[in-house]
């Protein structure tokens, strides 16, 4: 949506209030971190009675996906130029089955184009399958009220979005009634309630470009915080692999680890310590898993995961 913003907010005679629609639009998308590129269908249910009954497993069952052609391409998919060129006759997907059990995390490893986001994009009903399901305490997606899929199933992207507004805004944007009180808890489960009581304004400062500028890693410590104060049962996490300093990276961290305690997680996995934490390791090669374990076993297989192993988790940690 950015990019279809960027050019209309060029156009002089644009009308104001089109331009605020389009602006609350924009924001909704970003925080969400959902595309409305599927609908909800008639009597369908509400997800937390299901989840509250048996736990938040998530189970993905012989997913086959293909995206939409160019011809049938949505709102949301035109954010990709991909969308455009990608060949409608591939499968990006192909007979991917895992499940992973409440409270249980996942590390989605694998090389450049294997299908690790498009996994993520399924789980949060970006997309709907082409064949197979993808069903969270045992409902599938597509019989789930958007609602309350959107509270149970939280997303945090490498790219974390803050809209040009308060601290405190950028937090109750998920949560309206949240107390100062809840804020400064989350924020310090976040580890980032430190610098922002050091803030000129505290709660009150404006982040964003044109106020107080934060860092990489200080953005995605506050967007952690957000996910803490909507409090989703399953969290899928897109790790970071952009470079931050060691102390920014701890930080990150220990955020990170609160953000996933006792929640059921799919990462996409680029650190060592998190394949390592993992409960078990799905490995992707071309829209297909080809080895799943844990780390020593894997190791112990001397397959692609080792492969994977020396070429982008050596690193010391
Ligand atoms: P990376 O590690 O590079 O992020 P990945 O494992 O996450 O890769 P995906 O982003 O899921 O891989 O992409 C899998 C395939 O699907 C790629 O061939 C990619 O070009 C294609 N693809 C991704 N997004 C779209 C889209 N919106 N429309 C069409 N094809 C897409």
């Amino acid at each position: 949506l950015g990019r279809l913003y960027g050019p209309l907010a060029g156009m002089s005679n644009v009308q104001v209030d089109v331009m605020t629609a389009l602006v609350s639009f924009e924001r909704v998308l970003e925080v969400l971190d959902l595309e409305p590129t599927v609908a909800e269908r008639p009597g369908a249910t509400d997800l937390r009675t299901a989840v509250a009954d048996r736990g938040a497993s998530l189970e993905l069952d012989a997913v086959t996906f293909r995206y939409p052609g160019a011809d049938e391409v949505s709102l949301a998919s035109l954010e990709s130029v991909a969308a455009l060129r990608a060949d409608p006759t591939e499968d990006t997907l192909r007979d991917v089955s895992f499940t992973v059990p409440a409270g249980a995390m996942v590390a989605l490893v694998g090389p450049s184009g294997a299908g690790k986001t498009t996994v993520s994009q399924l789980v949060s009903r970006m997309y709907d399958p082409t064949s197979g399901a993808v069903r969270l305490a045992g409902q599938d997606l597509r019989d789930v009220t958007a609602a309350s899929l959107r509270a149970t199933v939280g997303v945090v992207s490498q790219e974390a979005h803050l809209f040009h507004d308060t601290v405190a805004a950028n937090l109750r944007f998920v949560r309206p009634e949240a107390s100062d009180a809840d804020l400064e808890r989350v924020l310090r489960q976040a580890r980032i309630w430190d610098l922002v009581a050091r803030l000129p304004e505290g709660l009150e400062t404006v982040v964003g470009d044109r106020g107080y500028r934060l860092s990489g890693g200080e953005r995605q410590r506050l967007a952690i915080a957000r996910l803490l104060l909507r409090a989703p049962d399953v969290v899928v996490l897109d790790e970071a692999t952009a470079h931050l300093d060691s102390e920014s990276e701890a930080a990150v961290q220990a955020a990170l680890d609160e953000a996933l305690a006792g929640r059921t997680s799919v990462v996409i996995a680029h650190r060592l310590s998190t394949v390592r934490a993992a409960d078990s390791i799905v490995v992707l090669e071309a829209g297909r898993v080809v080895e799943r374990g844990t780390h020593p076993e894997l190791l112990a297989r001397g397959g692609l995961y080792a492969e994977l192993y020396r070429t982008q988790f050596a690193d010391p940690q």
